[in-house]
């Protein structure tokens, strides 16, 4: 998912990494921090900032660093819990916009996603009771001011993070709060409701006080809201779908030696959308046009010998999970462990909206009918 981010340590096997764009965000966080939120926030708490040892640029860089160590500590809360649970963690990124843990946890009862998500703003919510405690005790200027300003920008930390809209925690307790009551489709879509009217009245607001990192929060909120929807709204189809049903036929097979630029040539004669990489000896994988990017490679050193395979039968729901999670196309096998297609994720996406679609029609707003056999 994030190619350009550096890996610093590894966390119970989960790699903790910071994002190329860190680079930019945290000098203009520590300058911002320095000459404008530092001086505003220590003069409302009656600190001025002369009266500080430490420089400003100083103390900016020190808090533009502490608030990606609060989100380090908050993201590492939902690992280790999503963890604890059972759930698979692919690795933990800081990046420009904050925290990112890809975690595969689609199996989570609502109780487990509620303890998930709160485990985050709980983290912040703890440290930054602890450094505003501390901050009570007699040290030295600097001191009372660093806990001070990272107190609250733990407190604002956790409270951003439980507002309720999508991607937010706050959000994902909200929806699974509502799940011991509704279904996950209609939680989901109650929760990404609330979240979309939150972030239309934060965008009225901040473009009204002409405050355009509002604005776009809200804009990232909203959508937000769309994103988590349409995404249970896929899995939710799913359950009614086969392998056959959302996989591509127009196949080709290559050997592994085979040169790229001639796998690119057999594609475009055969009109193949995909291509399988075997020989005598085994399959090693399935190129589709996007994955040809070395034109000196050969067929087999763009695949990694791991195929995912899936009988035509199989259901798709769990197919999708573990395409996603390995982030490679599955090959559909007959009864006679001959490859007849290749499920990519444009192609489930396409069967998805049929189905919706198709049981919209036979049985409106009513549940899922029988599957009718339709080809691919
Ligand atoms: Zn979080």
């Amino acid at each position: 998912m994030f190619r350009t981010a550096w890996t610093f340590a590894h966390l119970r096997g989960v790699p903790l990494r910071l994002h190329v764009s860190l680079l930019f965000i945290l000098p203009l966080i520590s300058v911002g921090v320095a000459f404008e939120a530092a001086p505003m926030l220590l003069g409302r708490l009656g600190i001025p900032m002369h009266a500080m040892t430490l420089p400003p640029l100083a103390l900016g860089v020190l808090l533009a660093v502490a608030v990606f160590v609060g989100v380090l500590l908050h993201e590492l809360a939902h690992a280790l819990v999503a963890l604890r649970q059972g759930a698979r963690v692919r690795a933990i990124t800081l990046m420009v916009l904050g925290g990112v843990t890809e975690i595969d946890h689609d199996d989570a009862t609502p109780g487990q996603a509620l303890w998930m998500a709160f485990a985050g703003p709980l983290v912040n919510l703890v440290l930054g009771a602890i450094c505003l405690a501390a901050a009570r005790l007699p040290l030295g200027v600097d001191l009372h001011a660093f806990l001070l300003l990272f107190g609250l920008i733990n407190v604002f930390l956790a409270v951003f993070n439980l507002l309720p809209a999508f991607p937010l925690d706050g959000g994902r307790m909200l929806k699974a709060a509502l799940q011991f009551k509704l279904s996950e489709e209609a939680a989901t879509r109650l929760a990404a409701g609330l979240g979309r009217g939150l972030a239309v009245l934060g965008l009225i607001y901040g473009l009204m006080r002409g405050d355009i990192f509002l604005a776009v929060i809200a804009l990232f909120l909203f959508t937000g809201a769309g994103a988590e929807l349409s995404r249970v709204q896929v899995r939710a189809a799913l359950d009614d779908l086969s392998a056959r049903q959302a996989m591509v036929t127009r196949v080709v097979t290559v050997g592994p030696a085979r040169p790229v630029t001639s796998v690119a040539r057999h594609m475009l004669f055969h009109d193949a959308q995909a291509a399988i990489v075997r020989d005598h000896t085994g399959t090693y994988g399935v190129l589709l046009p996007e994955d040809l990017d070395r034109e000196d490679a050969e067929a087999g050193d763009l695949v990694d010998g791991q195929p995912l395979w899936a009988h035509v039968e199989d259901p798709l729901g769990p197919l999708v999970r573990e395409m996603r999670w390995r982030r490679k196309p599955v090959i559909v096998r007959d009864d006679f462990n001959t490859p007849v297609g290749v499920i990519t994720l444009p192609e489930v996406g396409r069967a998805a909206r049929l189905r919706r679609l198709a049981d919209r029609a036979l049985q409106p707003g009513g549940r899922p009918v029988e599957s009718e056999q339709s080809g691919a």
